[in-house]
């Protein structure tokens, strides 16, 4: 089911469990702001997805509330876990479904950081 990204964050949803521990993921890279980890049901050869720490529902609630540390350290983390995961050279996409329209399913910002084969055009 879609997120209406102007929800009040939810404590419970997977993502805030997953960076409290509660669940299990596939970590790539962390820092004091943001965890990076494997896609469960990935959509190409490498999926990550890049999460900040602090409670943001989408990325209109992080672009419009986020101190601006948190901004430049989340945007440079995603850019370090994609260099640190080889990807640079045969390229990379980055997709954050904000709200129902774009089908963001967990209301917790995400970025996709997608990888691995020629993805081709964005067709949507
Ligand atoms: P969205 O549609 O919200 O942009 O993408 C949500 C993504 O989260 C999907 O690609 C889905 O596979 C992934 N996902 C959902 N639950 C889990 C989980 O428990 N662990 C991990 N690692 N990924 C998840």
């Amino acid at each position: 089911m879609s997120v209406d990204a102007t929800l009040p964050y939810d404590d419970g949803n997977i993502f805030a469990r997953l960076l409290r521990g509660e669940i299990p993921s596939k970590r790539v890279y962390e820092d004091e702001h943001t965890i990076v980890f494997h896609d469960i049901a990935p959509w190409a050869p490498t999926h990550l997805l890049a999460v900040p720490r602090g409670s943001y529902v989408s990325w209109d609630d992080f672009s419009a509330n986020a101190s601006e540390a948190e901004i430049v350290s989340f945007t440079r983390a995603i850019g370090q876990a994609a260099r640190d995961a080889g990807l640079v050279a045969g390229g990379y996409r980055l997709i954050a479904n904000t709200g129902r329209d774009a089908h963001q399913e967990v209301p917790h910002l995400h970025v996709h950081i997608l990888a691995g084969r020629a993805l081709g055009p964005m067709l949507v």
